[in-house]
């Protein structure tokens, strides 16, 4: 008997023919003598819908209504699945993230989990029912809901694995699991059997959204097993415990499998892209100590990520221009909080482009291998892609260049790192 966390994202659970096909494979795993609980999205969209009321009720939303707002499309699909379980002769039940409770720390509508208590679930598992669980919700400090940034239902599913002691973590998506890049985007992405937690984590932190970052971090620190695989199969699939999915796998089990052929090392294992950020240029700020500083310690303190940053040769009047990105939802609260704080920085002019994406090359193989950065530009500049700005880590190349050029830039990096599956 093994103890299995299940979780299913929005496409899985879109409808109520959806969710009984998520209730026979639950089922199945159940009647297969497992301990079994089930992790849900809200239907795909809906937490779309959601975010778009609280913009029209007020730009700059309150994050802790926000929260209020948009934890609710879990809680739908969540007693929906358990009533459709028990539809089919399962004996289930929902725990909402305040019931168990999914204690959570940090800003609202970007949430992190501290703890969960899991003894409700075990309980409730030891009673042979099924226990399904809203991804995305928790509960604060100060006893509000909370929710965890978006795609934080895979996070939940690790954190409730991790809690339980699960034997292995299912994250049931509409892709039968990690791509070499997205398969939407590049027909020939190939499906990687394995990825290393290191690697997934980074490609998660560059926009692949198949698995929510802070998922793969925490997974990799409790050493949860996590399997990406289709929700989308026949009733004659082999089981998942075949692992017919991807494997997120440490570095040893990796060599492993190159030991015995099942996996070839490449240079670079993945490319991502991300058109959720936003540029923002500061200019003519002064250029002297401490300048930056003032303009990045608001945003820290609100919480907002900055990502790439680049500062420009200061100009004669001993002024500079600062341009960085953020998230795009941060975008208007960004701007907000330099506008409040103008004197103290003393820039000119505020100026956004949401139009602009950020494609990484991801891979381990990088650390042992110089050239992966010049193939990069060496393969844009070819179709004419104009680079605006560079980020490197050990593992990892990222640009940024025009939103118009994504499909583009991914396809023809795909092509040059050797990537694409043979006909
Ligand atoms: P869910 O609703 O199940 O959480 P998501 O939409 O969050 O699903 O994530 C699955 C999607 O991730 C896929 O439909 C695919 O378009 C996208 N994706 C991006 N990069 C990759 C990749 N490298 N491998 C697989 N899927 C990817
Ligand atoms: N429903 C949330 C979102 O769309 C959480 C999730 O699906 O993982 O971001
Ligand atoms: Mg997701």
């Amino acid at each position: 008997m093994a103890r299995i966390v299940m979780k299913f994202g929005g496409t899985s659970m879109a409808g109520t023919e959806r969710i009984r096909r998520v209730a026979n494979i639950v089922r199945k795993q159940a009647a297969g003598g497992n301990e079994v609980a089930v992790v849900v999205s809200a239907m795909a969209g809906e937490t779309d819908r959601l975010v778009n009321f609280c913009r029209e009720a007020n730009p700059l939303y309150d994050p802790a209504e926000y929260d209020v707002v948009v934890a609710s499309g879990e809680q739908v699909t969540s007693g929906l699945l358990a009533l459709t379980l028990q539809a089919l002769g399962c004996k289930a039940r929902s725990w909402l993230g305040w019931q168990l409770p999914v204690r959570t720390i940090e800003a609202h509508a970007k949430a992190r989990i501290e703890d969960i208590d899991s003894d409700a679930v075990l309980a409730s598992m030891a009673a042979g029912e099924i226990a399904v669980i809203p991804g995305f919700q928790g509960v604060g400090g100060d006893g509000r809901v909370t929710t965890l940034g978006r795609g934080g239902s895979d996070t939940s599913a690790v954190a409730v694995a991790a809690a339980i002691g699960a034997d292995r973590c299912d994250i049931y998506t509409d892709v039968d699991g990690v791509y070499t890049t997205d398969p939407r985007i590049v027909a020939k992405a190939r499906k990687l059997k394995a990825v290393t937690y290191e690697e997934m984590l980074e490609l998660a932190s560059v926009g692949a959204k198949v698995l929510q970052t802070r998922s793969v971090g925490l997974a990799m620190k409790e050493g949860v097993r996590v399997q990406v695989l289709s929700s989308f199969i026949g009733d004659d699939a082999v089981p998942a415990d075949d692992l017919p999915g991807t494997m997120i796998v440490s570095e040893e089990e990796m060599n492993d499998l190159v030991e015995k052929g099942e996996m070839e090392r490449q240079h670079v294992t993945g490319i991502a892209h991300d058109k959720n950020e936003a540029k923002v240029i500061l200019t003519r700020v002064p250029d002297k100590p401490g300048a930056v500083a003032h303009i990045f310690e608001p945003l820290a303190a609100a919480s907002i990520n900055v990502d790439m940053i680049i500062q420009n040769v200061g100009r004669d009047k001993g002024e500079t221009d600062v341009t960085f990105t953020v998230p795009m939802a941060d975008l208007a609260r960004a701007q907000a909080l330099l506008e409040d704080k103008r004197a103290e920085i003393g820039f000119n002019r505020i100026i956004t482009d949401s139009k602009i994406a950020k494609i990484s090359v991801v891979g381990v193989g990088m650390k042992s291998h110089a050239g992966v950065a010049a193939t990069m530009f060496k393969a844009l500049a070819e179709r004419g892609i104009n680079i605006q700005a560079i980020s490197t880590s050990e593992i990892k190349v990222s640009v940024m260049i025009d939103e118009d050029e994504t499909e583009l830039a991914v396809r023809v990096l795909h092509t040059a790192y050797g990537l694409d599956a043979s006909d």
